[in-house]
């Protein structure tokens, strides 16, 4: 990639988009043109090849069959794994979460195999479904503002070794698995339970994969302020639940 151009892919819109997640490709495509870059999107849907030049992939929640589907595409595919191989970086949200680690448990409630980009397994709960808005504090080493995002998961993830988790909660369950954790990741790989679209609550964290994506640690501002009063809002439904 050179330094004034992106390839942005965003992954199987056909199967994987609940909750509004395209908005987050929407969020880093637009931040990135303020920037100046010259962004090229690609939306590839579950009947097309994945493109292995992209330099930030996204993919969104879904349905319990959805997931199912998308996990078999996604492997007889192959093209999500070369790309992460050569240093791409990939934002993934719920269902799209679920299907990066090693296993998840399906719509027939099988064991099924993901792709192994994340130390993570993912089990179906079995209490309540953890539905709801969350506030938790991102790793410190992002160095970002808390988390803010809508949570709506049967699902239960298990972090492995070497899956940070990518946040812990202050309200809300994230993972599911009562430790606190929400999400993961690696150097390049995100996982998250978090809808809202949560690039547009956390719109930092569109930054940091843009950056990551140019390798550069600061970015020019933008005019925040309407992310900010989403954010304000957001984190008072969940601090203050109805
Ligand atoms: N089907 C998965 C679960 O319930 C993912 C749901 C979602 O993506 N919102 O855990």
């Amino acid at each position: 990639m050179s330094q004034n151009s992106m390839r942005l892919v965003w992954l199987y819109p056909d199967l994987l988009s609940t909750y509004g997640d395209q908005g987050n490709t929407l969020v880093v495509e637009r931040r990135a043109r303020q920037r100046g870059l010259d962004v090229a999107r690609v939306d590839v849907r579950s009947d097309q090849q994945i493109p292995t030049s992209g330099d930030i992939y996204l993919i969104g929640g879904g349905e319990d069959r959805p997931q199912r589907l998308a996990a078999e595409r996604l492997r007889r595919d192959g093209g999500l794994s070369r790309a992460v191989a050569n240093g791409a970086i990939v934002f993934s949200v719920c269902a799209g979460y679920q299907i990066l680690g090693h296993e998840f448990v399906n719509d027939l409630g099988e064991r099924q195999e993901g792709l192994g980009l994340l130390d993570v397994i993912s089990t179906r709960g079995e209490g309540a479904r953890c539905v709801g808005d969350v506030l938790g504090d991102l790793d410190d080493r992002l160095g970002l503002p808390p988390l803010t995002g809508f949570e709506n998961h049967q699902g239960v993830t298990h972090l492995g070794p070497t899956a940070r988790p990518l946040a812990r909660v202050r309200f809300g369950n994230g993972n599911g698995t009562g430790d606190g954790t929400e999400g993961a990741w690696n150097d390049t790989v995100f996982g998250t339970y978090m809808h809202g679209p949560v690039l547009a609550r956390n719109p930092l964290i569109a930054d940091l994969l843009i950056k990551l994506s140019l390798d550069v640690n600061a970015l020019p501002p933008v005019d925040d302020r309407w992310y900010e009063a989403l954010r304000n809002e957001r984190i008072a439904a969940a601090t203050q639940p109805a």
